[in-house]
């Protein structure tokens, strides 16, 4: 997809730029209403993520969208100190959270500076409303 920048225009956040509505329509539709939901196969129920249309452990095309408790770790975060996009104020931190049921996420953590977060960091889902029709699951420090 091509992005045609227009200065004149408020810049849509970058999670907008088309790719949400591929085999990940069901995550975006459930974080719509607050909710954290993970692809899971039918076969062996192994969670899956990114979303796809085949199980990688047993092959099966069963595959079903369930809810997630939405608790993990930091498994590991990185810090930008230049923001790549007027939507992400730095200094920001992009953390990839190991989540209870297995599947690891990318997402942002909020109400924690960057300095603070650490590998095992236990962690909770948030939802945020970033702009209109768009919310996105982060996390905070949990407990
Ligand atoms: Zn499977």
């Amino acid at each position: 997809m091509t992005v045609q920048y227009n200065p004149e225009q408020k810049i849509p956040h970058p999670a907008l730029w088309g790719v949400l509505y591929r085999s990940s329509t069901p995550f975006w539709e459930a974080a719509k209403q607050r909710e954290l939901k993970l692809q899971r196969c039918k076969g062996c129920g192994t969670f899956l993520n990114p979303p796809r249309p085949m199980c990688p452990k047993c092959h099966s095309m069963e595959l079903e969208w369930v809810p997630s408790k939405g608790k993990g770790k930091v498994y590991s975060w990185v810090t930008y100190h230049e923001s790549p996009h007027p939507a992400f104020k730095a200094p920001y931190a992009v953390v990839l959270v190991e989540l209870e049921e297995g599947p690891r996420l990318v997402s942002n953590m909020t109400e924690v500076r960057p300095e603070e977060i650490y590998i095992g960091m236990p962690v909770q889902v948030v939802f945020e409303d970033v702009e209109k029709d768009l919310i996105l699951p982060k996390f905070r420090k949990a407990g």
